[in-house]
């Protein structure tokens, strides 16, 4: 019988990540969308925190298609902006959705303006990510990962997407946008993040069919 896995977003550069890791893990799962099943995702994020966010959008997406969802919350925190952009890193520097956000490329200008002239040791900054699991009888998993790097001080790099050309990984000397796509996943928030999903789903998948 085959299952079904939601991933629940519409950003195509975290689909393209999870459809690499999760396949990696090598579960018994056919991964689709909301868009792909015909389905509106567009929940409020009104959460205060990652893992809030993370759990709206999966519980979300397996209410509105009656299967098993899985959907993360994350972000970039820059410790000299006290944080910032943090859970607001897809909507920095305003944007709603009738007003659209920034371009990832305005995004990106925007952080390097209010970094210039900050010297090397105070440019610490890390992904976070938080991935919620939630199923059809209304039980949710989190779990996170943490990816340590800093900003630079250009946009280097084509990979990835969002913050990636300005994130450098120290001890690459390179942008998280100048990684393979395997290597990012090996090291990177989200990979880490699914490694733990990776645990629970094979759990999932080996017990009651889910579709
Ligand atoms: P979310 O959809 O609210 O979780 O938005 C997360 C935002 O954080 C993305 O739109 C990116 O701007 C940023 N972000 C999260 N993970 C990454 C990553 O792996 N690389 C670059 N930017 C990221």
């Amino acid at each position: 019988m085959s299952r079904r896995l939601v991933i629940g977003t519409n950003n195509p550069g975290k689909l393209r990540e999870f459809r690499e890791l999760l396949a990696g893990c090598g579960l018994g799962f056919e991964l689709v969308t909301p868009a792909e099943l015909g389905v509106a995702f567009a929940p409020d994020e009104t959460g205060t925190t990652f893992a809030e966010n993370a759990t709206i959008k999966a519980v979300a997406a397996s209410r509105a298609t009656g299967l098993p969802a899985l959907a993360d919350d994350s972000g970039l925190e820059i410790d000299h902006l006290g944080g910032r952009p943090g859970i607001f890193s897809a909507r920095y520097a305003g944007g709603n959705r009738t007003d659209p956000a920034l371009s990832d490329e305005e995004r990106v200008q925007m952080v390097l303006d209010e970094m210039r002239g900050v010297p090397e040791e105070r440019r610490a900054a890390r992904f976070r990510c938080v991935i919620a699991i939630a199923t059809p009888d209304g039980g949710v998993q989190t779990m996170d990962g943490v990816f340590e790097g800093r900003i630079g001080d250009a946009p280097r790099g084509e990979n990835g997407f969002g913050y990636d050309p300005i994130f450098v990984v120290p001890e690459r000397r390179m942008t998280s946008a100048e990684l393979a796509p395997a290597e990012k996943n090996a090291i990177s928030h989200r990979g880490q993040a699914a490694l733990k999903a990776c645990e629970i789903l094979r759990g999932m998948a080996n017990g009651s069919p889910t579709s």
